[in-house]
């Protein structure tokens, strides 16, 4: 496999996909740029560049956007559901603990990738990536 050697974090907006095309391509884990390389190298853990553009991911750094959108939507999937089951069936607390808790883990753990690939790709389009030059922080 040919690496091509890292470029800027992504080229002029003006020369990017639409930010639609982009946020789609993050969703489904691939490069916003080329959506050929994959983002992820782990389950969150992004790639340093893309393996197909060479377009530095690692870059690009969503911190704490993709935990924050994903309790959004979990929030307000869950929240209505257990509201609902309350007012219509009264069940004891650990009913509601048997179906909500395994519900709410596992919908945040589907969501969570694809959110996190979305947002980097959003932010790639609207040049929120970190520079170059900027010191990097692994941590
Ligand atoms: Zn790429």
């Amino acid at each position: 496999m040919q690496h091509a050697t890292p470029s800027t974090v992504a080229p002029p907006a003006a020369d990017l996909p639409p930010v639609t095309t982009m946020m789609k391509r993050g969703l489904r884990g691939r490069c916003p740029i080329c959506g050929k390389g994959r983002i992820f190298n782990g389950f969150l853990r992004v790639a340093d560049q893309c393996t197909h553009c060479g377009t530095a991911l690692g870059r690009i750094r969503a911190d704490d956007a993709p935990p924050y959108f994903t309790i959004v939507i979990v929030g307000h999937v869950v929240i209505p559901l257990m509201l609902w089951l309350e007012r219509a069936q009264t069940p004891p607390l650990w009913v509601h603990s048997a179906i909500f808790l395994p519900l709410t883990v596992g919908l945040a753990l589907a969501l969570i990738r694809p959110i996190k690939g979305a947002t980097m790709g959003a932010m790639l389009k609207l040049g929120l990536a970190t520079p170059d030059d900027a010191p990097r922080n692994n941590a």
